[in-house]
């Protein structure tokens, strides 16, 4: 899908977009993804899943992605370029896609940058305070079944301990503290830092303020990029997502 930009024009019928979702771990990025994808009927590529997707295939590429990750290397970005950009070419992207975890670093960032479609991507930096991070990680649960994400203060599941959709009993991260979590947000900061300098100065960057109901986000969300890649005819004030936050660079 991104190799085909040049093709199209613009006009009535917008040629695909590419959303772009920057946020630390823990900040409901995935789930926001998968709501806009939902939504917008984009597709919804996670780096992480299309990771651990390859991983199992039993091709050149399978194996060298399952060796690396079983010695605990990380894979290296021009693999991760290489699969996204397949991931991207396959049919179903024809609309557009989400891009959940990519690009994460600058080298990255400069492999996807010059294949984006001008005027049609959009890089929604998901900013969350500190405290409220700390309060949705340690209150969140994960079906070890089917991986749907609960929180005992914003999202419960409906029997206390257990999934909605399989009964499976729900379970916590074991290494989840404030103070990891914390380091977590410094280290995420410290990462992405260039790579959204980056994406703001092709003024393609909308910071967003994520301290909000996951719903209400939601809802935020999909009206922005329906408004900027012009989906429809819903307006929406973008500079009203667009709000002051909590320093969180700190330790630099
Ligand atoms: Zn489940």
């Amino acid at each position: 899908m991104l190799q085909v930009k040049r093709g199209r024009n613009a006009g009535d019928n917008p040629g695909p977009v590419v959303v772009i979702l920057l946020g630390p771990p823990g900040c409901g990025k995935g789930t926001q993804s998968r709501e806009l994808s939902r939504s917008l009927g984009l597709i919804h590529i996670s780096s992480g899943d299309l990771l651990r997707k390859v991983a199992r295939e039993d091709s050149d590429l399978g194996h060298t992605v399952r060796t690396t990750m079983n010695a605990g290397e990380l894979v290296s970005d021009n693999l991760v370029c290489q699969m996204v950009l397949a991931r991207t070419a396959q049919a179903d992207c024809q609309r557009g896609v989400i891009l959940d975890g990519f690009p994460r670093t600058m080298d990255q960032a400069r492999f996807l940058c010059p294949l984006l479609p001008p005027r049609q991507t959009i890089v929604l930096d998901l900013k969350m305070s500190p405290t409220v991070l700390v309060e949705r990680i340690l209150g969140r649960l994960t079906c070890p079944a089917c991986g749907e994400i609960y929180n005992i203060h914003s999202r419960p599941p409906r029997r206390t301990g257990t999934c909605d959709r399989d009964s499976a009993l729900l379970g916590r991260r074991g290494d989840d503290s404030e103070a990891t979590v914390r380091q977590r947000l410094i280290d995420y900061e410290r990462q992405i830092h260039p790579l959204a300098d980056h994406f703001r100065e092709l003024n393609i960057l909308q910071e967003i303020n994520a301290d909000v109901p996951p719903a209400v986000l939601s809802a935020q969300l999909c009206a922005l990029v329906r408004t900027a890649m012009g989906f429809n005819d819903k307006k929406v004030s973008v500079s009203s997502f667009a709000q002051p936050r909590e320093t969180q660079r700190s330790g630099q």
